[in-house]
Protein backbone atom coordinates (compact mmCIF):
# COMPACT_ATOMS: atom_id res chain seq x y z
CA UNK A 1 0.00 0.00 0.00
CA UNK A 2 3.14 2.56 0.73
CA UNK A 3 3.98 4.28 -2.65
CA UNK A 4 7.39 3.67 -3.11
CA UNK A 5 9.78 6.56 -2.05
CA UNK A 6 11.83 6.68 -5.54
CA UNK A 7 8.47 7.48 -7.34
CA UNK A 8 8.25 10.74 -5.00
CA UNK A 9 9.27 13.75 -7.57
CA UNK A 10 11.21 15.60 -4.79
CA UNK A 11 12.46 15.66 -1.19
CA UNK A 12 9.17 16.31 0.63
CA UNK A 13 10.93 15.79 4.07
CA UNK A 14 13.18 18.28 3.36
CA UNK A 15 10.09 21.20 2.19
CA UNK A 16 8.46 20.38 5.21
CA UNK A 17 11.56 21.62 7.49
CA UNK A 18 10.95 25.31 5.57
CA UNK A 19 8.00 25.26 7.38
CA UNK A 20 7.86 26.16 11.02
CA UNK A 21 4.23 25.60 11.67
CA UNK A 22 4.20 21.86 10.36
CA UNK A 23 5.95 21.65 13.95
CA UNK A 24 3.18 22.13 15.86
CA UNK A 25 1.43 20.13 18.20
CA UNK A 26 -2.64 19.93 18.29
CA UNK A 27 -4.14 18.13 21.50
CA UNK A 28 -0.65 16.49 21.61
CA UNK A 29 -0.82 15.15 18.25
CA UNK A 30 1.59 16.31 15.48
CA UNK A 31 -0.57 18.94 13.26
CA UNK A 32 -1.56 17.22 9.98
CA UNK A 33 -3.00 20.10 7.66
CA UNK A 34 -5.58 18.99 5.63
CA UNK A 35 -7.39 22.43 4.83
CA UNK A 36 -4.94 23.67 1.68
CA UNK A 37 -7.87 24.94 -0.58
CA UNK A 38 -9.09 27.26 2.93
CA UNK A 39 -5.56 28.86 2.60
CA UNK A 40 -1.62 27.19 2.35
CA UNK A 41 0.97 27.42 5.60
CA UNK A 42 3.93 29.95 4.66
CA UNK A 43 7.34 28.30 4.11
CA UNK A 44 10.45 30.37 5.87
CA UNK A 45 11.34 32.63 2.92
CA UNK A 46 8.39 34.26 3.05
CA UNK A 47 8.30 34.77 7.00
CA UNK A 48 11.90 36.14 6.45
CA UNK A 49 10.78 38.28 4.15
CA UNK A 50 8.34 40.11 5.39
CA UNK A 51 10.71 40.50 8.80
CA UNK A 52 13.34 41.77 6.63
CA UNK A 53 10.56 44.31 4.73
CA UNK A 54 9.71 45.49 8.75
CA UNK A 55 13.11 45.31 10.50
CA UNK A 56 15.08 47.36 7.24
CA UNK A 57 12.91 49.27 4.45
CA UNK A 58 9.37 49.96 5.87
CA UNK A 59 8.23 52.86 4.01
CA UNK A 60 5.28 54.07 1.65
CA UNK A 61 5.80 53.44 -1.95
CA UNK A 62 5.83 55.61 -5.18
CA UNK A 63 5.56 59.18 -3.35
CA UNK A 64 9.24 59.58 -1.48
CA UNK A 65 12.53 60.89 -2.52
CA UNK A 66 14.24 58.75 0.29
CA UNK A 67 16.69 56.11 0.33
CA UNK A 68 13.73 53.39 2.02
CA UNK A 69 10.55 54.63 0.14
CA UNK A 70 12.86 53.77 -3.12
CA UNK A 71 14.10 50.46 -1.89
CA UNK A 72 10.16 48.95 -0.70
CA UNK A 73 8.96 50.75 -4.00
CA UNK A 74 11.80 48.67 -6.14
CA UNK A 75 10.64 45.49 -4.54
CA UNK A 76 6.96 45.81 -4.84
CA UNK A 77 7.51 46.56 -8.58
CA UNK A 78 9.91 43.56 -8.98
CA UNK A 79 7.08 41.32 -7.36
CA UNK A 80 4.34 42.55 -9.76
CA UNK A 81 7.08 41.85 -12.43
CA UNK A 82 7.79 38.24 -11.16
CA UNK A 83 3.83 37.78 -10.90
CA UNK A 84 3.79 39.25 -14.29
CA UNK A 85 6.47 36.64 -15.66
CA UNK A 86 4.83 33.78 -13.46
CA UNK A 87 0.83 34.07 -15.22
CA UNK A 88 3.03 35.35 -18.18
CA UNK A 89 1.21 38.41 -18.98
CA UNK A 90 2.07 41.13 -21.82
CA UNK A 91 3.08 43.71 -19.63
CA UNK A 92 3.24 44.35 -16.00
CA UNK A 93 0.47 47.35 -15.47
CA UNK A 94 -2.05 44.54 -16.32
CA UNK A 95 -1.29 42.93 -12.68
CA UNK A 96 -3.32 45.08 -10.52
CA UNK A 97 -2.29 44.25 -6.50
CA UNK A 98 -5.68 43.78 -5.04
CA UNK A 99 -6.26 42.69 -1.31
CA UNK A 100 -7.43 39.15 -2.60
CA UNK A 101 -9.60 37.07 -5.37
CA UNK A 102 -13.32 38.63 -3.79
CA UNK A 103 -11.71 42.11 -4.34
CA UNK A 104 -11.02 41.66 -7.81
CA UNK A 105 -13.79 40.14 -8.67
CA UNK A 106 -15.76 42.77 -7.04
CA UNK A 107 -12.92 45.33 -8.94
CA UNK A 108 -14.87 44.12 -12.37
CA UNK A 109 -18.38 43.75 -11.42
CA UNK A 110 -17.98 47.44 -10.83
CA UNK A 111 -16.63 48.18 -13.63
CA UNK A 112 -19.09 46.45 -16.08
CA UNK A 113 -22.11 48.15 -14.26
CA UNK A 114 -21.54 51.13 -17.13
CA UNK A 115 -20.85 48.20 -20.02
CA UNK A 116 -24.44 46.33 -19.07
CA UNK A 117 -27.82 47.07 -19.99
CA UNK A 118 -31.12 45.32 -19.49
CA UNK A 119 -31.94 42.07 -21.21
CA UNK A 120 -27.80 41.07 -21.30
CA UNK A 121 -27.19 37.94 -20.07
CA UNK A 122 -24.38 36.96 -18.33
CA UNK A 123 -23.28 33.60 -17.66
CA UNK A 124 -21.78 31.69 -14.47
CA UNK A 125 -20.99 28.00 -13.24
CA UNK A 126 -22.92 25.64 -10.81
CA UNK A 127 -19.45 24.97 -9.70
CA UNK A 128 -18.82 28.77 -8.50
CA UNK A 129 -17.40 29.96 -4.85
CA UNK A 130 -19.67 32.46 -3.51
CA UNK A 131 -17.42 35.60 -4.15
CA UNK A 132 -17.60 34.17 -7.56
CA UNK A 133 -22.14 34.64 -7.48
CA UNK A 134 -22.98 37.17 -5.37
CA UNK A 135 -21.35 40.22 -6.88
CA UNK A 136 -22.65 39.17 -10.48
CA UNK A 137 -25.73 39.28 -8.72
CA UNK A 138 -25.62 42.63 -7.51
CA UNK A 139 -24.61 43.43 -10.80
CA UNK A 140 -27.46 42.18 -12.38
CA UNK A 141 -29.68 43.78 -9.91
CA UNK A 142 -28.28 47.32 -10.68
CA UNK A 143 -28.29 46.82 -14.67
CA UNK A 144 -30.85 44.57 -15.52
CA UNK A 145 -29.16 42.15 -17.00
CA UNK A 146 -30.07 37.94 -16.73
CA UNK A 147 -28.02 35.64 -14.76
CA UNK A 148 -28.02 32.08 -15.98
CA UNK A 149 -25.86 29.36 -15.04
CA UNK A 150 -23.88 26.30 -16.60
CA UNK A 151 -25.29 23.27 -14.87
CA UNK A 152 -23.21 20.05 -13.74
CA UNK A 153 -23.47 16.43 -13.50
CA UNK A 154 -23.45 13.90 -10.69
CA UNK A 155 -19.20 13.77 -11.60
CA UNK A 156 -19.06 17.32 -10.08
CA UNK A 157 -18.06 18.39 -14.02
CA UNK A 158 -19.83 21.45 -15.90
CA UNK A 159 -21.80 20.37 -18.56
CA UNK A 160 -20.26 21.61 -21.95
CA UNK A 161 -23.11 21.10 -24.27
CA UNK A 162 -25.38 22.59 -21.87
CA UNK A 163 -22.93 25.52 -22.03
CA UNK A 164 -22.97 25.83 -25.64
CA UNK A 165 -26.81 26.23 -25.48
CA UNK A 166 -26.57 28.65 -22.94
CA UNK A 167 -24.21 31.02 -25.63
CA UNK A 168 -25.86 33.30 -27.71
CA UNK A 169 -25.56 37.25 -29.24
CA UNK A 170 -27.19 37.90 -25.83
CA UNK A 171 -24.43 36.81 -23.50
CA UNK A 172 -22.03 39.27 -22.73
CA UNK A 173 -19.95 37.90 -19.77
CA UNK A 174 -18.97 34.08 -18.64
CA UNK A 175 -17.43 33.63 -15.10
CA UNK A 176 -16.42 30.29 -14.12
CA UNK A 177 -13.47 28.81 -11.67
CA UNK A 178 -10.51 27.21 -13.13
CA UNK A 179 -10.69 24.75 -10.04
CA UNK A 180 -13.96 24.75 -7.72
CA UNK A 181 -12.53 24.89 -3.98
CA UNK A 182 -15.43 22.73 -2.91
CA UNK A 183 -14.69 19.94 -5.30
CA UNK A 184 -11.16 20.35 -7.02
CA UNK A 185 -12.61 19.67 -10.76
CA UNK A 186 -10.62 21.33 -13.28
CA UNK A 187 -12.72 22.91 -15.72
CA UNK A 188 -11.98 22.72 -19.47
CA UNK A 189 -11.52 26.81 -19.20
CA UNK A 190 -9.53 26.88 -22.61
CA UNK A 191 -12.42 25.36 -24.53
CA UNK A 192 -14.95 27.59 -21.86
CA UNK A 193 -13.11 30.83 -23.17
CA UNK A 194 -12.75 30.27 -26.72
CA UNK A 195 -16.53 29.57 -26.69
CA UNK A 196 -17.14 32.59 -25.21
CA UNK A 197 -15.15 34.50 -27.26
CA UNK A 198 -16.53 32.97 -30.31
CA UNK A 199 -19.72 34.83 -29.30
CA UNK A 200 -18.67 37.79 -28.46
CA UNK A 201 -18.31 37.15 -24.09
CA UNK A 202 -15.74 38.59 -22.13
CA UNK A 203 -14.14 35.47 -19.93
CA UNK A 204 -13.42 35.86 -16.08
CA UNK A 205 -11.87 33.50 -14.46
CA UNK A 206 -11.48 32.42 -10.79
CA UNK A 207 -7.57 31.21 -10.25
CA UNK A 208 -7.85 31.11 -6.67
CA UNK A 209 -7.98 26.98 -6.14
CA UNK A 210 -5.56 26.87 -9.22
CA UNK A 211 -3.32 28.78 -8.52
CA UNK A 212 -1.66 26.69 -5.99
CA UNK A 213 -1.47 23.82 -8.46
CA UNK A 214 -1.16 24.52 -11.80
CA UNK A 215 0.69 27.51 -14.03
CA UNK A 216 -1.59 29.45 -15.99
CA UNK A 217 -0.45 31.15 -19.16
CA UNK A 218 -3.07 33.91 -19.42
CA UNK A 219 -1.79 35.06 -22.97
CA UNK A 220 -2.02 31.25 -24.06
CA UNK A 221 -5.44 31.19 -22.33
CA UNK A 222 -6.43 33.84 -24.37
CA UNK A 223 -8.58 35.15 -20.75
CA UNK A 224 -10.34 38.68 -20.54
CA UNK A 225 -9.72 38.81 -16.46
CA UNK A 226 -7.67 36.44 -14.28
CA UNK A 227 -7.79 36.48 -10.52
CA UNK A 228 -5.84 35.01 -7.34
CA UNK A 229 -4.94 35.63 -3.88
CA UNK A 230 -1.77 34.91 -2.34
CA UNK A 231 -2.86 33.22 0.59
CA UNK A 232 -3.75 30.05 -1.31
CA UNK A 233 -0.25 29.89 -2.93
CA UNK A 234 2.27 30.22 0.23
CA UNK A 235 2.33 33.81 0.54
CA UNK A 236 0.43 36.17 3.19
CA UNK A 237 -3.35 36.83 3.39
CA UNK A 238 -4.65 40.10 2.62
CA UNK A 239 -3.45 40.54 -0.47
CA UNK A 240 -3.70 39.41 -4.54
CA UNK A 241 -4.09 39.78 -8.07
CA UNK A 242 -6.25 41.23 -10.49
CA UNK A 243 -4.77 40.13 -14.42
CA UNK A 244 -6.95 42.14 -16.86
CA UNK A 245 -6.29 43.02 -20.87
CA UNK A 246 -4.85 45.89 -21.56
CA UNK A 247 -8.14 47.11 -23.01
CA UNK A 248 -10.45 46.42 -20.53
CA UNK A 249 -8.83 47.81 -18.02
CA UNK A 250 -7.99 51.06 -19.59
CA UNK A 251 -12.09 50.81 -20.60
CA UNK A 252 -12.93 50.34 -17.10
CA UNK A 253 -13.43 53.03 -14.32
CA UNK A 254 -11.76 52.80 -11.64
CA UNK A 255 -13.50 51.22 -8.41
CA UNK A 256 -12.06 53.21 -5.13
CA UNK A 257 -11.19 57.15 -5.34
CA UNK A 258 -8.11 58.22 -3.50
CA UNK A 259 -4.39 58.80 -3.09
CA UNK A 260 -1.76 56.76 -5.69
CA UNK A 261 -4.83 56.52 -8.07
CA UNK A 262 -4.88 60.09 -9.50
CA UNK A 263 -2.68 62.46 -12.12
CA UNK A 264 -4.20 65.54 -11.41
CA UNK A 265 -6.71 66.63 -8.67
CA UNK A 266 -8.95 70.05 -8.58
CA UNK A 267 -12.37 70.60 -7.08
CA UNK A 268 -13.73 71.03 -10.62
CA UNK A 269 -12.16 67.41 -12.26
CA UNK A 270 -9.88 64.70 -11.55
CA UNK A 271 -7.78 62.72 -14.15
CA UNK A 272 -7.06 59.35 -13.46
CA UNK A 273 -3.45 58.09 -13.08
CA UNK A 274 -2.08 55.09 -15.60
CA UNK A 275 -2.56 51.45 -15.31
CA UNK A 276 -2.01 50.10 -13.13
CA UNK A 277 -2.53 52.57 -10.23
CA UNK A 278 -5.60 53.27 -11.60
CA UNK A 279 -7.07 50.42 -9.93
CA UNK A 280 -4.62 50.97 -6.81
CA UNK A 281 -6.33 53.87 -4.68
CA UNK A 282 -4.43 54.43 -1.09
CA UNK A 283 -1.19 52.60 0.53
CA UNK A 284 -1.55 49.18 -0.67
CA UNK A 285 -0.24 45.64 1.16
CA UNK A 286 3.51 46.85 0.74
CA UNK A 287 5.01 44.29 2.55
CA UNK A 288 2.05 41.22 0.91
CA UNK A 289 3.06 42.27 -2.25
CA UNK A 290 6.99 41.64 -1.70
CA UNK A 291 5.82 38.42 0.23
CA UNK A 292 3.39 37.48 -2.71
CA UNK A 293 6.50 37.75 -4.75
CA UNK A 294 8.84 35.68 -2.04
CA UNK A 295 6.05 32.88 -2.29
CA UNK A 296 6.05 32.37 -6.17
CA UNK A 297 9.93 32.48 -6.09
CA UNK A 298 9.69 29.64 -3.37
CA UNK A 299 6.79 27.43 -5.16
CA UNK A 300 8.72 27.81 -8.79
CA UNK A 301 11.80 26.41 -6.93
CA UNK A 302 9.60 23.31 -5.60
CA UNK A 303 8.70 22.98 -9.66
CA UNK A 304 4.69 23.26 -10.21
CA UNK A 305 5.50 20.12 -12.30
CA UNK A 306 6.59 18.40 -9.43
CA UNK A 307 4.10 19.56 -7.21
CA UNK A 308 0.97 18.63 -9.68
CA UNK A 309 2.46 15.09 -9.72
CA UNK A 310 3.02 14.77 -6.17
CA UNK A 311 -0.21 15.79 -5.06
CA UNK A 312 -1.91 13.56 -7.39
CA UNK A 313 -0.34 10.66 -5.67
CA UNK A 314 -1.30 12.17 -2.58
CA UNK A 315 -4.87 12.07 -4.01
CA UNK A 316 -4.46 9.05 -5.85
CA UNK A 317 -3.37 7.19 -2.11
CA UNK A 318 -6.26 9.31 0.25
CA UNK A 319 -8.97 8.41 -2.51
CA UNK A 320 -8.11 4.40 -2.41
CA UNK A 321 -7.89 4.18 1.21
CA UNK A 322 -11.31 6.64 1.76
CA UNK A 323 -12.82 4.68 -0.09
CA UNK A 324 -12.18 1.40 1.68
CA UNK A 325 -13.94 2.93 4.50
CA UNK A 326 -17.61 1.57 4.61
CA UNK A 327 -20.35 4.00 4.39
CA UNK A 328 -18.07 6.81 2.79
CA UNK A 329 -19.23 8.83 0.02
CA UNK A 330 -16.86 11.08 -2.38
CA UNK A 331 -18.21 14.23 -3.96
CA UNK A 332 -16.59 15.58 -7.05
CA UNK A 333 -15.36 12.86 -8.87
CA UNK A 334 -13.81 14.37 -12.24
CA UNK A 335 -11.03 13.09 -14.17
CA UNK A 336 -9.20 16.05 -13.92
CA UNK A 337 -9.19 17.00 -10.66
CA UNK A 338 -6.92 18.80 -8.12
CA UNK A 339 -5.84 17.42 -4.69
CA UNK A 340 -8.91 18.03 -2.97
CA UNK A 341 -11.51 15.23 -1.30
CA UNK A 342 -14.76 16.18 -0.50
CA UNK A 343 -16.22 13.24 1.55
CA UNK A 344 -19.48 12.16 4.10
CA UNK A 345 -19.85 8.54 6.13
CA UNK A 346 -23.62 7.73 5.94
CA UNK A 347 -26.00 8.88 8.74
CA UNK A 348 -22.69 11.30 10.22
CA UNK A 349 -22.81 14.75 10.07
CA UNK A 350 -19.54 16.29 8.80
CA UNK A 351 -18.81 18.60 11.45
CA UNK A 352 -19.10 15.99 14.17
CA UNK A 353 -16.26 14.34 11.79
CA UNK A 354 -14.00 17.42 11.61
CA UNK A 355 -14.81 18.13 15.14
CA UNK A 356 -13.48 14.41 16.77
CA UNK A 357 -10.69 14.28 14.24
CA UNK A 358 -9.49 17.98 15.18
CA UNK A 359 -8.61 16.22 18.39
CA UNK A 360 -6.45 14.03 17.14
CA UNK A 361 -4.25 16.51 15.17
CA UNK A 362 -6.52 16.89 12.13
CA UNK A 363 -7.30 19.74 10.41
CA UNK A 364 -9.92 19.68 7.82
CA UNK A 365 -12.72 22.02 6.15
CA UNK A 366 -16.41 21.15 7.58
CA UNK A 367 -19.51 22.60 5.77
CA UNK A 368 -20.57 24.38 2.61
CA UNK A 369 -16.76 26.01 1.68
CA UNK A 370 -18.61 28.94 0.37
CA UNK A 371 -19.99 26.65 -2.43
CA UNK A 372 -24.13 26.38 -0.94
CA UNK A 373 -25.27 25.74 -4.83
CA UNK A 374 -23.31 22.58 -5.16
CA UNK A 375 -24.54 20.75 -2.04
CA UNK A 376 -27.74 21.81 -2.70
CA UNK A 377 -27.15 19.73 -6.06
CA UNK A 378 -26.04 17.19 -3.86
CA UNK A 379 -28.55 17.80 -1.33
CA UNK A 380 -26.10 17.80 1.18
CA UNK A 381 -25.78 20.04 4.40
CA UNK A 382 -22.18 19.92 3.44
CA UNK A 383 -18.64 17.99 3.67
CA UNK A 384 -15.64 17.12 5.34
CA UNK A 385 -13.11 18.80 3.05
CA UNK A 386 -9.65 17.06 3.22
CA UNK A 387 -7.39 19.43 0.95
CA UNK A 388 -3.93 18.48 0.13
CA UNK A 389 -0.48 20.17 -0.66
CA UNK A 390 3.04 19.57 -1.61
CA UNK A 391 4.25 19.53 1.99
CA UNK A 392 1.67 16.55 3.17
CA UNK A 393 3.04 13.30 3.22
CA UNK A 394 1.21 9.69 2.92
CA UNK A 395 2.13 9.24 6.65
CA UNK A 396 -0.09 12.07 6.93
CA UNK A 397 -2.51 10.60 4.92
CA UNK A 398 -2.54 7.53 6.95
CA UNK A 399 -3.37 8.83 10.44
CA UNK A 400 -5.77 10.91 8.95
CA UNK A 401 -7.60 7.73 7.76
CA UNK A 402 -6.82 5.97 11.21
CA UNK A 403 -8.69 9.00 12.74
CA UNK A 404 -11.37 9.12 10.42
CA UNK A 405 -11.69 5.47 11.37
CA UNK A 406 -11.94 6.26 15.17
CA UNK A 407 -14.62 9.24 14.58
CA UNK A 408 -16.90 6.38 12.57
CA UNK A 409 -16.41 4.38 15.74
CA UNK A 410 -17.53 6.97 18.12
CA UNK A 411 -20.09 8.33 16.07
CA UNK A 412 -22.21 5.18 14.99
C1 LIG B 1 -10.58 31.03 -1.74
C2 LIG B 1 -11.37 31.21 -2.95
C3 LIG B 1 -11.96 32.44 -3.27
C4 LIG B 1 -11.90 33.61 -2.35
O1 LIG B 1 -10.62 34.05 -2.12
P1 LIG B 1 -10.34 35.18 -1.04
O2 LIG B 1 -8.88 35.11 -0.83
O3 LIG B 1 -11.13 34.81 0.18
O4 LIG B 1 -10.80 36.47 -1.61
C5 LIG B 1 -12.67 32.53 -4.45
N1 LIG B 1 -12.78 31.49 -5.28
C6 LIG B 1 -12.23 30.31 -5.03
C7 LIG B 1 -12.38 29.19 -6.01
C8 LIG B 1 -11.51 30.12 -3.85
O5 LIG B 1 -10.96 28.93 -3.59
Amino acid sequence: MKVAAEKIPFNVELIRQDFPILKRKINGYPLIYFDNAATSQTPKQVIDTIVDYYSNYNANIHRGVHTLSQEATDKYEGARKKIQQHFNAANPYEIIFTSGTTHGINLVANGFASELKKGDEVLISALEHHSNIVPWQMLCEKTGAILKVIPMNENGELIFAEYEKLLSGKTKMVFVNHVSNALGTVNPIKKIIDKAHEAGAVVLVDGAQAAPHIKADVQALDVDFYLVSAHKMCGPTGVGVLYGKEKWLKKLPPYQGGGEMIATVTFEKTTYADLPHKFEAGTPNICGGIAFGAALDYMNEVGFHEIAEYEHQLLEYATKQLLAIEGVKIYGVSKEKTAVISFNIEGIHPYDIGTIIDKLGVAVRTGHHCAQPIMDFYKIPGTVRASFSFYNTMEEIDLFIEAVKRAKAMLE
